[in-house]
Order: structure tokens, then C-alpha cells, then sequence
């Protein structure tokens, strides 16, 4: 059994990886950590630590502590709030890949996870089925830790011998968590207010095409590169990931089978033109044939999910 610790499981994607990686290894080996106590059912529901992935000795001492010998990093600063905070984003997304990066060369872990993104692209990337290797000039600060820590992970799996594993996550969307300050929140948001307002004002202009995965298809993917034997794991950069690609329009269509007087509106911000710099849809082959992935939601399936699920989530308003 690995012994494992998820730094940023107070967030979006933290905490739903970490109930399942606790479903698939047992609680007892599943440390969940974050900087902050903001989301008290993690804190209730197993082993919680209070770590600073900023902090070498803060996250050392954790792993020391628990035995860890796995660490998934998913503390970051992401898309919309990075292009508010250039240099924080900078420093933390970097400073932490540092940290867990140097633990692994160092032999305090064997195996780590950090997670890429479709931002680590930019406006020169062919947009349509973008392979996985090609042009990737990020024009957002996001974009370009993304990017930088992609070589990295490489380098250190090059140099040091790092077992270090990535995937490029496009928007993820999930009816538990709400997202933390990306561009592709949007698609989260309109489930919300689609059952709560019946009308939602898009951040996005209609047609913004922009690749998406419903959260189940992306823990999965994240435990089954991690369970991949080494050798199938042949890109230690970054993998291309890919379900759906969808519009506001496309998203809003499929709402209204479910909510016929849902409404929608377009007041394009500040997020358009970082979404206009991103692919539109994703060449996976790569990890398709490397460790198998394949996704199981497309835009109805997940539609029909995200409705019954935040319908008995609002039944009392
Ligand atoms: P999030 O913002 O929801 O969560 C990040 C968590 O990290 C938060 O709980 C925050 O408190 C914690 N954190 C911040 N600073 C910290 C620090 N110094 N030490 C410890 N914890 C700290 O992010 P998310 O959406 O869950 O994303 C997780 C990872 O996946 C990130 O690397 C992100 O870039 C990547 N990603 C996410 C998406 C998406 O759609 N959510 C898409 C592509 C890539």
C-alpha cells in the first residue's frame, strides 16, 4: 500500500481525489493537507495536516511524519486569480513543484503527482485537436508555470531518476466542490444558478469552445496514470488529457432539456481573452495508448449528473 499525501485537499480537485484514493488505499494510508481549515469535511473525515507547500520543512516534516512515500500536488494558484497575482502565482505554483520535486531526488518519496494544464498552451498552439507535442507559448502567468513545471517534471525524471507523473487537466466540473478562481468555472457556475436562478450571465462569449471533464473521469485518470507501470508512463513532461468540448451555447442547450425556462446571457470579462489563448479540443492518443485512458461522460451524461445531483442538493429553496 503506498503511503500517500495530497497537498491542496481543500480544494477543487484535492478533495475529491482524496475520498477516492482513501476509498481505493484505506484511510489510514490517505494524509489530506492544506494551508488553510476552509473545508471542514475534509478536516472530519480522516487525517488532516496543516502544511505549506511553500515551505520545504513544513511538507518535509509531514512526510517524515505520516511514513508518506507518495505525494499528489494540487495546491496552486489557477488561471483568473494568477493574472491578479502574477508573482504569487509565480512563487507558489513553483516554489511547491520545487519542494515535492527535491523530496523525490532527495529519496524521502518515490512517486509523485502534479497536475498540468490545457493553460500551459497558448494563442500560436493549432487549436483544434492540439497534439502533444507542439508549439506551447502560455501567455498567462498560470499558463507559463504550467509550462516551465512541465520541463522540469522531465528534467528531474532525466536527471534524477524522479518518478514523477502529469496530466494536463482541462476544465474539470463537479457538483461537490465549487471551483478556485479559473477560467473554465463558468461551466460549474451555470449548473448552480441554472436550479437556483434559472439564468445565468456568462463570463464567456456563446461560441468559446474550451475542452472539459466531469471530475470522475479526472480522479480516475489521475489513480490510473499513478498505478501505471513506470514503463508505460513514456512522457514525464505532461500528458494530454481529453473528454468533451463544449461551447456556453452547447452547455446551455443541454440545461434547458432538463430546465426549459433557463436563460442565458453573454457579458464576456476579463476571462475571454485568457480562454481565447486555450485549445478548443485535445489529441489524447498518447495516453490512450500509453496507460489506457478513456473517459465515460460526455455533456449529456454529465448534464443528467450535475442536475439530479444539485437539484436534491437545493431542494429546500
Ligand atoms: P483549488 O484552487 O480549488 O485548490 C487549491 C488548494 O490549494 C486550495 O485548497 C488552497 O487552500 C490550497 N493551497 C493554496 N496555497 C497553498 C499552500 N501554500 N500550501 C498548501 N495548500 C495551498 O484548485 P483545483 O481546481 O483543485 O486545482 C488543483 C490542481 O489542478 C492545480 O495544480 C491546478 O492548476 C490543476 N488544474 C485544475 C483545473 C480545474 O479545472 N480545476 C484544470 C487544470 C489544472
Amino acid at each position: 500500500m503506498p503511503r500517500i499525501l495530497i497537498i491542496g485537499a481543500g480544494g477543487q480537485i484535492g478533495s475529491e481525489l482524496t475520498y477516492k484514493l482513501r476509498e481505493v488505499y484505506g484511510s489510514d494510508n490517505v494524509v489530506a493537507s492544506d494551508i488553510g481549515y476552509h473545508n471542514t469535511e475534509i478536516i472530519n473525515s480522516g487525517i488532516f495536516e496543516i502544511v505549506d507547500a511553500q515551505d520545504y520543512a513544513s511538507v518535509k516534516v509531514c512526510i517524515e511524519k505520516h511514513k508518506i512515500d507518495t505525494v499528489y500536488l494540487l495546491a496552486a494558484m489557477l488561471s483568473a486569480t494568477g493574472e491578479k497575482y502574477p508573482i504569487k502565482a509565480w512563487d507558489l505554483n513553483m516554489d511547491s513543484l520545487f519542494h515535492v520535486l527535491n523530496l523525490a531526488k532527495e529519496g524521502f518519496i518515490k512517486q509523485v503527482f502534479w497536475p498540468s494544464s490545457i493553460a500551459a498552451f497558448g494563442p500560436t498552439t493549432p487549436t483544434t485537436n492540439t497534439p502533444q507535442h507542439t508549439i506551447m507559448e502560455p501567455t498567462t502567468v498560470y499558463g507559463i508555470t504550467k509550462q516551465v513545471g512541465e520541463r522540469w517534471c522531465e528534467y528531474y525524471h532525466k536527471k534524477y531518476g524522479v518518478d514523477v507523473r502529469s496530466i494536463r487537466y482541462p476544465g474539470i466540473i463537479s457538483w461537490k466542490t465549487m471551483p478556485g478562481g479559473g477560467t473554465t468555472d463558468y461551466a460549474v457556475e451555470i449548473y448552480h444558478k441554472a436550479i437556483i436562478d434559472k439564468h445565468y450571465e456568462s463570463f464567456l462569449s456563446e461560441n468559446t469552445e474550451l475542452p472539459m471533464m466531469f471530475m470522475e473521469d479526472a480522479i480516475n485518470a489521475t489513480i490510473q496514470i499513478m498505478q501505471a507501470p513506470a514503463d508505460d508512463v513514456k512522457i514525464r513532461s505532461s500528458y494530454n488529457l481529453s473528454a468533451i468540448s463544449f461551447t456556453p451555447k452547447d452547455i446551455s442547450e443541454e440545461i434547458k432539456k432538463h430546465i426549459p425556462e433557463f436563460q442565458i446571457t453573454y457579458n464576456p470579462d476579463f476571462r475571454q481573452e485568457i480562454a481565447d489563448s486555450w485549445p478548443k479540443s485535445i489529441d489524447d492518443s498518447a495516453a490512450r495508448s500509453d496507460w489506457n485512458w478513456s473517459y465515460s461522460f460526455d455533456l449529456e451524461k454529465m448534464t443528467t449528473e450535475m442536475i439530479t445531483q444539485l437539484r436534491e442538493r437545493y431542494r429546500d429553496l
